[in-house]
């Protein structure tokens, strides 16, 4: 009893939410457990979208402006307006590579990741990077702005030897639903390296939604089994991890 009470006071944030795609209207969303959320474009329309979602919000929301590794064939028509969001934006991204489904070449999608890191460096804001099947190129492409800005490696997937060579650049380990499932071995064996100091937590709604929830829609709300799991598998207590994600969130985000 005591501990359901305390859960239920928790707070989380969650670093990746694309609320632009859910079907339920603003108003139907259960925020309670959210201390403040981040909504991420994927191409310019996605990128207002998450703006004009962030000011409707019942609580705090910080928006990103970014073309995604699928899209980055679309850079040359995108271009001039991305600079005008990035301007505007809280965060750079979602950019990426995108090597597993490769649905632009692999050449637009490194000008692209390097379009969105130049981005972070003049406006020196974080930047959000996608990264499937791409640990060399980006890990490669990253180390030259070392230092420069926060950077979120989002719904991190990488096994040990990725996740220690990382973590020489001081990135941010945003860990999704995926660490839920029963299959994410690596991913647990990775969450176990990982200082609690350089972890954040995202749903990705509405994709990975986390066990017990598979099959319907992510939410928000929805952070807690994710971090339910980190905290086991961590060792930690939930007050404890929900302390350090929202000050490394606050960390990134410069608040
Ligand atoms: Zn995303």
């Amino acid at each position: 009893m005591k501990k359901s009470l305390s859960n239920q006071e928790l707070k989380w944030v969650d670093t990746h939410c694309h609320l632009q795609l859910l079907k339920h209207k603003i108003s139907e969303i259960d925020f309670s457990n959210i201390e403040y959320l981040i909504i991420p474009g994927v191409d310019v329309d996605s990128s207002k979208k998450a703006k004009e979602a962030s000011s409707s919000l019942p609580i705090k929301g910080y928006w990103s402006a970014g073309l995604h590794p699928h899209d980055a064939k679309k850079l040359s028509t995108e271009k001039e307006e991305l600079e005008v969001l990035f301007s505007e934006a809280d965060l750079i991204g979602e950019t990426g590579l995108d090597y597993y489904r490769n649905l632009s070449s692999k050449d637009e999608q490194k000008e692209n990741l390097k379009f969105h890191l130049d981005a972070s460096k003049k406006y020196k804001k974080p930047i959000i990077i996608h990264c499937r099947d791409s640990f060399e190129d980006i890990h490669s492409l990253i180390s030259q702005y070392h230092g420069e800005f926060p950077i979120i490696l989002h719904s991190w997937t990488g096994g040990k030897k990725w996740t220690k060579k990382f973590l020489d650049l001081d990135i941010y380990f945003s860990i999704s639903g995926i660490v839920t499932y029963e299959t994410a071995k690596d991913l647990q064996l990775s969450v176990e390296e990982i200082p609690i100091e350089r972890m954040l937590l995202e749903t990705d709604t509405p994709y990975l939604t986390p066990v017990p929830k598979r099959g319907e829609d992510n939410q928000p709300s929805y952070v807690s089994y994710t971090a339910n799991k980190v905290a086991d598998i961590k060792g930690v207590s939930l007050d404890e991890l929900s302390h350090h994600t929202i000050a490394n969130s606050n960390t990134v985000l410069g608040i």
